[in-house]
């Protein structure tokens, strides 16, 4: 019935190698196997059969465990596996040695497993795949790998597999139940599918936010497969889902790229036919968000696939279907399986054609690029951003060099129009004749070509919005004066100790706030100054950070350490300014300039509250600015001592807290006491129908305003559902918010700010309070918006301060911290945690 499965018959010299099921002591599918099980095994293999088969480990997890890619090949290729991934590259015209690369060389095929946690059928899948490879008597493999070498990752996320697989063994009893409404199939917050910090692991291929990502992508571009699949699972009812992927493609994916995801298509129809097994092709599962696991393959000249199997956290080891059939653990990786060896299969038999193709696909690329733009300059701001964007062009390996100072002509990203601007020195330019050239091209376009708008996530990304920059399009190549990958560098003014009445730091990017983060960390007392200031001939703006001798006197000579480390760590330029008086603006010791109460912050977590949400403030405390956090479970709050905490977080979330009178009231007087609560996306919505003083536009009478529509034009097609849905959806534009800078909330900004909007939620124009970020109108930018809600998102705030008592509220309608990409939402962000409401 398989095709693929060799019987084990004779014991030869081979005899050390065994099977899954020999190693574990369990047939594979009859338990979830734990992720060091998994590493053993591989281990196992990689000893028993050295001459084809060699273990790397490339990385670690977040809570400790290995990372690791798995070479199969024959004997030769294994031997000559540098030079082959060498030849890869130059293949790929990636290599810096500029030597000529061959077509005669091993097609590369990559699969990646489980990088959900709770779509662990894969991994279990992966110890059969590669004991079927390796296995000697394993002829058919033995045959396909003559020009094909495998790379098999066996768990991208293990942190999030073994937070399931450790749930699933606790709450499975005896004999499983597969009745769906078991504890066994009903997994509890935050689920595994994340990573430690709750993060996707695959919407994070091209941001690269996370540590598993940095560490496989280094090694993914260090070899550029030429197919590539991504294991995941679905909801447990729906048949096997495998390429062709569906509509909207991007536009940037060539011929062959469709017609090889169809080849290998077919093979595993042919296979799946052959067992009577369920699955489609060609729907749902687009190619376009650039941060998956099979779009930033295809972006980087791969097959890139997504391949899917039902039983996603709920399928438990068996779970009776909608038509009555039970699936099975065994089920699912047996599927899993197949497919794997289908399109090993299929690509070995195609392999020097695809070899071509893609060679082919980096020659257009560096001759031929595809698009309107030859290439686009990043203005550099004087901020840290710049060094962001260095960073995120490094480890996607895009190529980019320092403009010459010249006045060039192009499309200027915010304005829309094309118009002279001069380029400087400090600023970037990307070419878009290099390997990178796709990839470049979807990172940057300002407006992505959707061919179909029922798309699966975020259809805006721009990277200059995302990471606050001034950008221009340009239709010729503008050459660059070199490159280096220093990022800013620290600076403390040379000023005797004795002599400094305060020191000052600019408040203009993250670094700033990292610089605040070590010193608040260290008990250093510090100050914001709320307007510019001069002294000397310096210019300070506002916001920025002034920590003078007074208050700090306990801190004696320590203090100069302190804020010398801080500036390193952190790359910060340090003033030292010898007096409290100043030329122009308010003195020093001016109520102008405000104390920032250290924050005592909380964050909520637990069944109410989004786990991306809460993971991406978890992990921005942790990991970046380097701040403690306490995560407070939102049934605790009414256990929160007075002076427990000053700053509460509430992120994305169904609060059960918000419609009960008297938890809202408990909240409301811990606010006038003196709190602050920064609200982000639904929150604030929950908390608008309840007297916060703040209200959901829409919501109310202006409902009436709607004009009468014709009966019959409410009448909507069957068939036509799922389009009718787009009208009032939107999956993640941009739009220009224009920001108040002179409120705490808005300093180190200019007066724009580009939000990435992901909902219909715009508020009133708070009448007691700030607005702080508002959209007038005509503000869109990019992306899909649905036609009814391009209309609705206007004149109304966005982001905004309320005071409350002694406390007060923030509201953050748009998540300024989605996935951790959008870089210039985080001192946005930061400026809630540490300025405003002080
Ligand atoms: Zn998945």
């Amino acid at each position: 019935m398989l095709s693929f499965l060799v019987v084990f018959t004779t014991v030869l010299s081979f005899a050390q190698l065994q099977s899954p099921e020999q190693f574990l002591g369990y047939p594979l599918g009859s338990h979830y196997t734990a992720h060091f099980k998994i590493v053993n095994y591989v281990y196992h293999v990689a000893q028993q059969v050295p001459d084809m088969v060699k273990v790397e480990k490339y990385g670690e997890t977040n809570e400790g465990r290995p990372l690791l890619m798995v070479y199969i090949a024959t004997r030769e290729n294994l031997a000559n596996l540098e030079n082959i991934r060498k030849n890869n590259l130059r293949l790929a015209n990636s290599s810096l040695d500029k030597m000529a690369a061959t077509e005669d060389a091993p097609v590369i095929v990559w699969m990646s497993y489980n990088v959900h946690g709770n779509e662990p059928s894969s991994s279990e899948a992966a110890m059969l795949t590669l004991y079927d490879l390796a296995n000697p008597s394993n002829t058919k493999t033995k045959e396909w790998l003559k020009n094909t070498v495998v790379i098999i990752d066996p768990c991208i996320n293990p942190d999030g597999r073994d937070r399931y697989v450790n749930w699933v063994n606790q709450a499975v009893g005896k004999y499983p139940n597969p009745n769906p409404i078991a504890r066994e199939h009903n997994e509890p917050w935050p689920g595994g599918r994340t990573n430690h910090y709750n993060f996707d692991l695959n919407r994070d291929w091209a941001w690269q936010t996370q540590i598993e990502s940095q560490q496989r992508l280094a090694k993914y571009n260090q070899w550029l497969p030429q197919v590539h699949i991504d294991f995941h699972e679905q909801g447990y009812n729906a048949p096997y889902y495998f390429a062709p992927a569906a509509e909207p493609f991007h536009e940037v994916i060539t011929p062959w790229q469709r017609e090889f995801q169809n080849t290998i298509g077919r093979n595993n129809a042919k296979h799946f036919d052959e067992n009577g097994w369920l699955y489609f092709t060609k729907e749902r599962f687009d190619l376009f968000y650039p941060s998956y696991g099979d779009t930033y393959p295809i972006y980087n000249g791969s097959i890139g696939m997504t391949y899917e199997q039902g039983g996603h956290s709920r399928g438990g080891l068996a779970v009776v279907q909608e038509d009555g059939d039970t699936l099975t653990l065994h089920d699912r990786l047996i599927h899993h399986y197949t497919t794997g060896m289908s399109t090993i299969e299929i690509t070995s038999q195609n392999a020097s054609r695809v070899v071509k193709e893609f060679h082919k696909y980096f020659n257009a690329a560096v001759q031929t690029p595809f698009g309107e733009f030859k290439s686009y300059v990043i203005k550099n701001d004087g901020t840290d951003k710049i060094d962001r964007l260095k960073t995120l062009l490094n480890r996607n390996m895009i190529d980019w060099s320092y403009t010459n100072a010249a006045t060039l002509t192009g499309l200027n990203y915010q304005t829309g129009k094309t118009e002279p601007f001069k380029a400087e020195g400090g600023d970037i330019v990307v070419n878009s004749n290099q390997p990178k050239s796709n990839l470049v091209k979807v990172l940057f376009e300002r407006i992505s070509k959707l061919s179909d708008s029922a798309t699966y996530d975020i259809t805006a990304w721009s990277v200059p919005f995302a990471y606050g920059l001034k950008a221009f399009g340009m239709k010729d190549y503008v050459p660059g004066a070199g490159k280096n990958n220093i990022l800013g560098f620290a600076s403390v003014d040379d000023m005797p100790f004795e002599k400094i009445y305060a020191y000052v730091v600019k408040w203009n990017g993250l670094n700033s706030a990292k610089f605040l983060s070590e010193l608040l960390r260290n008990n250093v007392k510090v100050r914001y100054a709320e307007l510019p200031f001069k002294v000397g001939n310096k210019d300070f703006d506002k916001g920025s950070l002034i920590i003078t001798k007074a208050s700090n006197y306990g801190l004696g000579k320590n203090m100069e350490t302190i804020i010398k480390n801080a500036a390193v760590n952190n790359a910060i330029g340090v003033s030292a300014v010898p007096t409290g008086f100043v030329d122009k603006g308010f003195d020093i010791g001016s109520d102008k300039v405000k104390f920032i109460h250290p924050p005592k912050v909380a964050l909520l977590y637990g069944n109410e509250v989004s786990s991306n949400g809460m993971g991406e403030i978890w992990h921005f405390f942790d990991q970046q600015l380097n701040y403690p956090i306490t995560l407070v479970s939102a049934d605790a709050l009414g256990r929160m001592e007075p002076g427990d905490f000053n700053v509460l977080i509430i992120p994305d979330g169904y609060y059960t807290m918000f419609s009960q009178k008297e938890q809202n009231d408990q909240l409301k007087d811990w606010v006038r006491k003196g709190g602050k609560i920064i609200a982000i996306e639904n929150a604030v919505a929950q908390m608008s129908r309840n007297d916060w003083g703040f209200k959901l536009k829409g919501s109310g009478d202006d409902k009436k305003e709607e004009p009468k529509k014709d009966d019959y034009n409410l009448l909507k097609k069957y068939e036509n559902r799922e389009r009718d849905y787009l009208i009032n959806s939107i999956p993640g534009s941009i739009f220009k918010v224009e920001i108040d800078n002179s409120h705490p909330l808005g300093f180190g900004y200019g007066d724009t700010y580009y939000t990435l909007k992901q909902d219909e939620n715009i508020y009133e124009f708070l009448k007691d309070g700030w607005n702080v970020g508002i959209l007038k109108k005509d503000n869109y930018i990019s992306g899909f918006t649905g036609s009814k809600l391009k209309e609705k998102l206007k004149d109304g705030t966005l982001f905004g301060e309320m005071d409350m008592g002694r406390g007060s509220v923030i509201i953050l309608a748009d998540n300024p911290m989605f996935r951790s990409f959008w870089e210039n939402g985080k001192l946005l962000f930061c400026n809630a945690v540490f300025l405003a409401g002080q």
